[in-house]
């Protein structure tokens, strides 16, 4: 029972007294990597960096206390995620209360007691692990592995709050195959299905920016959501990647444009303020699909806004 639970474990352990560290790093060091902060505030910076899985948080500190801190790290959408387990030297009903009213999941009591210590550990670890790969698989889309709607939605709403506090454009790009229907018409679902997981695959792999996503949107329809990205090289993504698929040579016997599968895409790129929305981004790219269906298709439009 020496083995760590999953190598990329980060424990963060937040304690004034250096003494209490090195005793819990020297109890935990096999269970993930380690890393400490002796005050509050350090801690919670930590934190944001690091994004640790569980944080093992003194109650009795200077300036600001475990409570405090915890309190700190929930309100956090950075920070909120980690497992705090409360370490105090009170081992009262009340400030046990206390603590997991502040939103600690488990509470420990000095003396520490070595193979208490671990095994709580331990089982927080697992929860915690096991409810990450919960909420990656809920992000998920079932058929190609890329994010789904849902999640596309949520961080569609992040990215575009993150850029209008900076000021600077966000992207995006909707893409739907060419002539999807008449393909799983002539070769059947299975062969379509398998036809869908490979542009996905493609776009995936092929769009590496850091910060870009992939997402199926729906059906045939996926979108790419381009950060710091201007309408210009917006519009230079949307006519690399209809080149890029085109090179992958799916034969589509059934498609009117070509006899390989290609893609029509609608690019659209905002520099988010108070008067735009989510929503006029995608409607925006939505436009620019339908010009270059209407245009007939293997091809990427921009959306041309009016008076911006
Ligand atoms: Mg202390």
């Amino acid at each position: 029972m020496t083995q760590a639970i999953d190598d990329e474990c980060l424990i963060l352990i937040i304690d004034d007294s250096v003494a209490a560290i090195r005793m819990l790093s020297g109890m935990l060091k096999d269970l993930g990597q380690i890393i400490f902060a002796t005050s509050g505030e350090a801690g919670i910076q930590l934190a944001r960096e690091r994004k640790p899985h569980l944080i093992l948080l003194d109650v009795e500190m200077p300036s600001m206390d475990g409570y405090e801190v915890c309190r700190l790290l929930k309100i956090d959408a950075e920070t909120s995620g980690a497992s705090v387990i409360f370490v105090t030297g009170s081992s009262s009903m009340e400030s046990e209360v206390r603590a997991l009213e502040a939103g600690a999941v488990d509470f420990i009591t000095k003396p520490l007691n070595p193979p208490v210590v671990r095994a709580r550990v331990r089982t927080h670890l697992k929860l915690q692990l096991h409810a990450l790969a919960t909420i990656q698989l809920a992000n998920r889309d079932g058929l190609t592995g890329l994010y789904n709607r849902r999640y596309l939605d949520e961080i569609l709403e992040k990215e575009f709050q993150r850029h209008l506090r900076q000021g600077l454009p966000l992207g995006l790009a909707l893409i739907d195959i060419d002539h999807f229907k008449a393909y799983n018409d002539g070769y059947g679902h299975q062969e379509g299905d398998s036809c869908l997981r490979k542009v996905a695959t493609a776009l995936n792999t092929l769009t590496k920016r850091p910060g870009e996503i992939v997402a199926r949107y729906g059906g045939e329809e996926f979108v790419v959501v381009l950060p710091y990205t201007s309408i210009q090289d917006a519009g230079k993504y949307g006519d690399w990647i209809c080149e890029q698929i085109f090179y992958l040579n799916i034969e589509h016997n059934y498609s009117e444009c070509a006899k390989i599968v290609t893609i029509s895409v609608g690019i659209n790129s905002v520099i988010p303020n108070n008067r735009n929305s989510v929503q006029q981004l995608v409607k925006g790219a939505d436009e620019g699909l339908y010009l270059a269906k209407s245009a007939g298709r293997n091809r990427s439009v921009v959306y041309e806004k009016p008076g911006i």
